[in-house]
């Protein structure tokens, strides 16, 4: 592991979200992206050597449209930079860690993710993301 590459916080509206966000941070997001396969909506605000990503659903059956039912808006996973994304899988589900879907798929922000489930980790949503290259 790298280094907390970012902080995902979940919103029910993406606009209203950055405008908040823009305020607390002192700057704007660097980028706004959706992603299909996930079903959100995103957008990154670079602070030092971290990010924070808000995610918006964009559609009924999203993940974070169901988290946020759940639980509302807020902190939603932790994202770990690694080297390579491949060996971290194998070697924390060799560890007991519980992998959510079957391996690293295409993320925001060029790059690889995958997700590790809260059950396996004291509540915790982790996120493993590595650069595309
Ligand atoms: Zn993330």
């Amino acid at each position: 592991m790298l280094k907390i590459e970012h902080i995902g916080i979940a919103v029910k509206n993406l606009e209203e979200a950055n405008s908040k966000y823009e305020k607390l941070l002192g700057r704007a997001p660097y980028k706004t992206e959706s992603v299909e396969s996930e079903g959100v909506n995103t957008s990154f605000f670079q602070l030092g050597e971290s990010k924070l990503e808000l995610l918006e659903a964009s559609s009924e059956n999203s993940p974070i449209q169901k988290y946020l039912d759940k639980r509302g808006e807020g902190m939603h996973h932790i994202a770990f930079e690694v080297e390579d994304i491949h060996s971290e899988i194998d070697r924390l589900v060799g560890e007991g860690f519980e992998l959510i879907g079957t391996g690293p798929k295409d993320g925001a922000d060029n790059k690889l993710v995958c997700f590790f489930h809260p059950k396996s980790t004291h509540g915790l949503l982790i996120e493993l993301c590595q650069e595309k290259r």
